[in-house]
């Protein structure tokens, strides 16, 4: 198919100081769990969005010194020639595809406090970095940079930029944002310097500027230089001579890189989920900059509609559609959009799946895209897969795993007959999806839905319910159970060991308010599941006017939340409903009337009235369908919630799998491990420095 010729602007090169960017789709720096430990992991994952069609592909943060040190959280690092070795495996992935790489040079000040090199942090006065998000808590203190350090700083960067040039990279950024060093220093808050690095704007840029030169001429302007700026802070700051802050600095490094990367301050609202931010969410903070330069400039905004990429052009807002959650959704976005293809993109549904497994010190899993991250280690492609399939297969559960193993399976040619007991395919997403803000992940089962129905192996059939007697008359050669899970009545004890189910009048679980079951109020939800679905049910039960009170075991509502940056606009989002939060409280009777609770470390006792309970604490998957088929010799395999209640990530991923491996050779099914480049390996005697 043809490209819309609407859609012809996106498709126009670039100009990036000494290089260019084929097309405006650019894989902006992000965090992917990816170390140089994993160096061809991280090169087929980054490679991946090159083949799909972006146009420039960039690593994640990667320290220029070992005074930058983010551990436990993974990240990169430019220290040595095993570095260059381990980057270069990635620029090659991604020049054989004809984009441009990037590296995003980062120093992170007071933000990385050195838990491994155990340097003393630097700042540019002392101000710690106190965010209590996940793992940047922390004891140490920074300590406060002179004028040899501010040198050092420069030079590390300009040795940095003669390795990136080595790697192979054509973009080198300085990164001014989230808190990192260089943002310290354009930020007054934390920049109380007297010298000539604090004080005005123009003082506070100063560092910024000289590291954007150092960084050229280390690399003699071969490589394009960009600025990676966090603009949410400075333009809430107020100016004597501009509409804000934000405006001064724009104004003032106008001319000094040859790309701006804009973006917003903390991860919550620079990476924020669908459930509280619509796409493009980051326009009204960073719309002024295109107006102050004639640099290019690249943002984000979850963009996964070509119309609103065109529009963010065409008024002037961006000149480059940064992705990075839209690029692990779909790493062949561009691609499709170039084919005429834009209905197939598997776009992202902002759950924020991925930047959980970067708090968790892994790499990227997501959603929607269950490849990412497995392009190296199990060889898999999120397009294509071996079209090996023979016989037929019988998937019984319409939910995302279901959906998801029957895509594989018609995909790798199998004659797939999908059977879902309900009228509608979608599963848990099909309630789910119409809690507050939830909308969007309803996009796992569109997409699905949509490829299935195009694929001539495939039969849909819905309102099929299946018991062990059916299956065997059907005779499929496979069978493929994926038919949930449920939610307990469990409750928990102040351990939080899920204990026995909680019987007493109009007590309900999730599964209960899905069916519509009527509510009396008030009511309370006492949440130790620690995800979405006790906040989310919270707001649903406010919404219908029902006065609610949210109780949990954690220190703070949807605790796990905290993984996925959802948990301060969960906060807010209470508030602005009205419902009652209460944590650290376990529940430890409800008679119908009044629900006792008791802290879960002092075992204070206290009651409030309550006249419905509803528990979202565990679920429980297995199957009785499954367990009689296995009992009876049958082919099957059991996957999704059904085989382990989780995410639906988790659902997804295992569910791909299983139809990857289905039926297949045992050579086709392969998992390598990655290991990293060393400088003893570069040659006898060589050792690393740090
Ligand atoms: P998962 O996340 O693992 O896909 P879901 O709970 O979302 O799990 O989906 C499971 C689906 O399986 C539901 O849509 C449910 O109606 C369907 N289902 C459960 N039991 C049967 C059955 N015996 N026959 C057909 N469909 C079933
Ligand atoms: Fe988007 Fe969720 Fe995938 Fe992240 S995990 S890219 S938010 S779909």
């Amino acid at each position: 198919m043809a490209r819309k010729a609407r859609f012809d602007i996106l498709f126009e090169p670039v100009r990036i100081g000494p290089k260019t960017a084929p097309n405006r789709f650019f894989q902006v720096p992000h965090a992917s769990g990816m170390t140089n430990a994993n160096p061809h992991v991280r090169a087929a994952f980054r490679g991946m969005k090159a083949e799909g069609g972006w146009g420039v592909v960039s690593t994640g943060a990667c320290s220029v010194h070992p005074t930058s040190d983010d551990s436990p959280f993974p990240f990169a690092s430019l220290w040595d020639e095993a570095d260059v070795r381990a980057h270069a495996v990635m620029t090659e992935a991604v020049h054989a595809h004809g984009a441009l790489a990037a590296v995003e040079l980062w120093h992170g000040g007071a933000a990385a406090v050195n838990r491994t090199t155990r340097h003393a942090p630097l700042s540019p006065s002392g101000v710690p970095w106190m965010a209590t998000h996940v793992g940047f808590m922390s004891s140490a203190r920074p300590r406060v940079m002179d004028r040899g350090d501010i040198r050092d700083l420069i030079r590390w960067h300009a040795e940095a930029a003669v390795r990136a040039e080595q790697a192979g990279f054509d973009i080198l950024y300085v990164y001014a944002g989230m808190g990192y060093l260089p943002y310290q220093f354009l930020l007054a808050d934390y920049n109380r310097r007297t010298d000539a690095y604090g004080g005005s704007p123009g003082n506070r840029v100063r560092l910024v500027a000289e590291l954007i030169d150092a960084v050229r001429e280390a690399t003699h302007g071969r490589c394009a230089v960009a600025l990676r700026i966090s603009l949410q802070e400075l333009r809430s700051r107020p100016s004597d001579s501009a509409p804000s802050e934000a405006h001064e600095v724009i104004a003032l490094l106008k001319d000094a890189p040859d790309l701006f990367d804009v973006k917003m301050d903390y991860s919550a609202t620079d990476c924020a989920p669908s459930r509280f931010a619509s796409e493009g969410s980051h326009e009204p903070v960073v719309d002024f900059v295109r107006k102050l330069t004639d640099r290019p400039v690249v943002g984000v905004g979850r963009f996964t509609s070509p119309d609103t990429m065109v529009s963010m052009v065409r008024r002037g807002v961006l000149d480059l559609i940064g992705g990075a959650r839209p690029s692990i959704a779909d790493p062949f976005l561009p691609r499709k959009i170039d084919e005429g293809r834009e209905d197939e993109i598997r776009e992202c549904i902002g759950c924020n799946i991925c930047i959980s497994s970067w708090h968790d010190g892994v790499w990227v899993r997501c959603t929607q895209n269950p490849t990412a991250g497995e392009e190296w280690r199990r060889g898999w492609h999120p397009e294509t897969v071996r079209r090996d399939g023979a016989g037929s297969v019988l998937v019984v559960g319409g939910g995302p795993a279901g959906l998801e193993a029957a895509l594989t399976l018609g995909r790798r040619g199998f004659r797939v007959t999908l059977a879902e007991a309900r009228r509608e395919f979608g599963g848990r997403l099909l309630w789910e999806s119409r809690l507050p803000g939830l909308r969007q992940w309803f996009r796992v089962v569109d997409y699905r839905l949509g490829q299935l129905r195009r694929m001539a192996n495939v039969s849909l059939h819905a309102e099929s319910p299946m018991g062990p007697e059916e299956v065997r008359d059907f005779g499929a050669d496979h069978v493929v159970v994926a038919t949930g899970a449920r939610w307990t009545a469990n409750l928990c004890g102040a351990n939080e060991i899920p204990t026995v189910p909680l019987v007493a009048p109009r007590v309900y679980t999730p599964d209960d308010i899905a069916a519509g079951v009527a509510i009396a109020g008030p009511v309370a939800v006492f949440d130790f599941d620690n995800y979405y679905m006790g906040s989310a049910i919270s707001e649903h039960l406010a919404a219908q006017g029902l006065q609610t009170t949210y109780v949990t075991s954690a220190g703070s509502a949807q605790a796990w939340g905290v993984m996925t940056n959802e948990q301060p606009q969960v906060h807010q989002a209470f508030r602005r409903a009205g419902i009652g939060c209460r944590t650290l409280q376990v529940v430890e009777g409800f008679d119908g009337e009044s629900l006792a609770l008791s802290h879960v470390f002092s075992g204070e006792r206290q009651e409030i009235a309550a006249r419905s309970l509803v528990i979202v604490g565990q679920r429980e998957g297995g199957s009785p369908l499954y367990d009689a088929l296995r009992d009876g010799g049958a082919p099957v395999v059991l996957t999704g919630d059904a085989n382990a209640p989780g995410a639906v990530a988790h659902a997804v991923w295992q569910a791909h799998r299983a139809a990857r491996e289905l039926a297949a050779a045992p050579s086709a099914i392969s998992v390598r491990r990655d290991a990293p480049f060393a400088m003893r390996d570069l040659g006898p005697g060589r050792e690393a420095a740090e």
